[in-house]
């Protein structure tokens, strides 16, 4: 699951501790130190404690497994309970990420804020955020190159419905001023 780097300018934001990449705070882990010294999840991002912040990302869990980094940076223990918890709890916040996502393509869409296809991204005076269906030919993601970008978890198809289009969709964009891109709570581009 992919999202993008928070635009937000209203809410705190926190670095991942692997990869070092700044999100708002809502979108990280938070991980706390307990007072038995495991590493616990902090579901409610109000534990105290020591803690530190991880993204939802398969890919930053696995280096954090691996390297030890994640816990001895809090100084606490971790277990195969706790990573396969760790797992679980960032795959289900990505699905919730991606209906976030979904909704807001379909709501900017109904707005008429959303801007689809190059052209009418090209047109935009105004700094746009773009995302690609997955399955976008070389020349679309080329030109999403020059913008911020996400590659999105859908296919042309897929991002074709999620806005009510007839088909064909490769690409879409938000100015970045609007309410919409500056709603997401994402992730960046693995
Ligand atoms: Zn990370």
């Amino acid at each position: 699951m992919t999202y993008l780097k928070s635009q937000s300018k209203r809410s705190p934001q926190r670095s991942c501790s692997i990869c070092r990449v700044k999100y708002d705070k809502d979108a990280l882990i938070r991980i706390v130190r307990s007072p038995d010294g495991h590493a616990v999840i902090d579901k409610s991002k109000k534990l105290p404690g020591r803690g530190t912040y991880i993204c939802p990302d398969a890919e930053c869990i696995e280096k954090a497994r691996k390297s030890g980094r994640l816990a001895h940076s809090i100084g606490a223990m971790t277990d195969a309970e706790f990573w396969d918890e760790l797992t679980e709890y960032a795959g289900n916040m990505g699905m919730v990420m991606g209906l976030k996502l979904r909704s807001i393509l379909g709501l900017s869409r109904k707005s008429g804020t959303l801007l689809i296809g190059m052209d009418n991204i090209e047109r935009e005076k105004r700094k746009v955020l773009v995302m690609t269906a997955s399955d976008c030919s070389e020349n679309v993601r080329e030109f999403a190159e020059r913008y911020e970008h996400i590659a999105l978890d859908m296919n042309i198809s897929e991002l074709s419905e999620v806005i009510g289009s007839r088909g064909g969709v490769q690409i879409v964009g938000l100015p970045l001023s609007s309410g919409f891109a500056i709603s997401f709570n994402p992730r960046p581009l693995t």
